[in-house]
């Protein structure tokens, strides 16, 4: 009888196993089933490469990012799960929502992180703002605005374009004729341009788009932490960063804020956020900005939550502004030591250039890469490359965070200069 009850309990599954046997009932009231042919699919092995240990080398990465995590960051990390809805988490949830509130000097209430990394921030701030057929004004000096203009055509919107090239800013009368010509709803600019290593001056812009009735949005994944940001101040709507530069965390979870200007385009849309994933009025609810009980939306990557908590509290306990100090004094040490071994920075207007993303001209007659993996081979220090109409023409060195230290950037320089003389004293190396 007992046999038997069992057999039925498992009836479902007979056509997959009908290859298989029932073993009858043991002590236990368990039934066993054992296969006999092998009509199942063969088995791929599982891969070598996961039998042995991880390979992992120690670097220093002097890139634009992602920089280094201090230890504090990467113990933090490594710490148990909590559930995600779990008291104890939410509450490092509004740790980091109070830092990340400090980070961008704001009170809006929509403060959140979102999951993913700063192309997930770029997409929530995107999908969120635009509804399709409206005109987004994008002020394009590097790979950033071209990004964020792709997403927004993606997403049905009307993209307008002012572009500079890269090493070069908006003044307030480049964006005045922009929304005068194209009375955008939004205006997109990049605060820290890393691809070509500029600073953009955000002041007087926020009430510039107000007058003409647009939003502005700032994407400043490069540059918060490391440059003086005033959201409230300076009439920010939007703005997004990301982990793994200045916060020194791993990318995974990306600040996002929104102002009450941004908040009541989203709650007045008349046609649905097209991301169920990035959509704000989910993330507030779960980041507990809305007055109402966390529901669950997604699970949040925990691990990924508590770093970011502990690059936040780096970055408060060191206070924002010698934070901004420190990164301008290793920036101005590295522009220095660039000059002196005769080399030209992309970014003529000191005033203009990113203390996090530096873009150092290649000279005529060398292969960047050359130099480039000199410095990794002899000081393990990653140095990048240029992209899109910089490639091969810049090298682009960042610092920031817990790199940002005169010792770091006196490896880099040393490595640059070691790099240089053993390409140009090799006429092999030499383009
Ligand atoms: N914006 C800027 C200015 C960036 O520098 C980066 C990363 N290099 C991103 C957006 C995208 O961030 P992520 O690579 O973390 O997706």
């Amino acid at each position: 009888m007992r046999g038997l009850s069992a057999l039925r309990v498992i009836a479902p599954v007979k056509s997959v196993v009908r290859s298989c046997v029932l073993i009858p009932v043991n002590k236990t009231g368990r039934v066993h089933i054992q296969c006999l042919s092998t009509k199942m699919p063969t088995l791929s092995p599982p891969p070598q490469s996961l039998m042995k240990p991880m390979d992992f080398p120690q670097k220093l990465l002097m890139g634009p990012g992602p920089s280094n995590c201090p230890p504090r960051v990467l113990n933090a990390s490594a710490l148990p799960l909590l559930g995600h809805l779990h008291p104890e988490f939410t509450q490092i949830m509004d740790e980091v929502k109070a830092g990340i509130q400090y980070a961008f000097q704001t009170k809006n209430q929509w403060t959140v992180c979102v999951s993913g990394t700063g192309h997930g921030a770029m997409e929530a701030a995107c999908t969120n703002l635009l509804e399709p057929g409206e005109t987004v004004l994008v002020c394009e000096n590097g790979l950033w605005g071209q990004r964020f203009a792709d997403m927004c055509t993606r997403n049905g919107a009307v993209v307008q374009k002012i572009i500079k090239p890269m090493g070069q800013v908006f003044t307030l009368q480049d964006v005045e004729a922009g929304l005068q010509q194209h009375k955008p709803v939004l205006v997109f600019v990049t605060h820290g341009e890393s691809s070509g290593s500029t600073l953009q001056p955000l002041e007087g812009l926020g009430q510039l788009c107000h007058k003409y009735n647009s939003l502005l949005l700032v994407d400043s994944v490069a540059a918060c932490g490391g440059v003086p940001l005033f959201v409230d101040d300076w009439e920010i709507d939007a703005i997004y960063t990301g982990a793994q530069k200045v916060l020194s965390a791993p990318p995974g979870a990306s600040p996002v804020s929104f102002s009450e200007r941004a908040k009541n385009k989203v709650l007045n849309r008349k046609t649905p956020i097209r991301s169920y994933y990035f959509d704000m009025t989910h993330l507030a609810n779960y980041w507990g900005c809305d007055g109402s009980a966390r529901r669950y939306h997604h699970t949040g990557p925990i691990s990924s939550v508590y770093a970011i908590r502990e690059g936040l509290a780096r970055l408060a306990e060191e206070g924002l502004e010698k934070s901004w100090e420190t990164h301008r004094k290793c920036a101005e040490m590295l522009w220095e030591g660039a000059e002196k071994l005769g080399l030209e920075l992309l970014v003529q207007e000191k005033a203009n250039r990113l203390p996090c993303v530096t873009g150092i001209k290649v000279p005529e007659g060398v292969n960047w890469k050359d130099v480039s993996d000199y410095a990794m081979k002899t000081y393990k220090v990653e140095i990048s490359g240029g992209l899109g109409a910089q490639a091969g023409k810049i090298w682009r060195v960042g610092i920031m965070g817990y790199n940002a230290t005169p010792e770091n950037v006196q490896k880099v320089l040393r490595a640059l200069d070691e790099g240089l003389k053993s390409v140009r004293g090799n006429p092999r190396s030499q383009l």
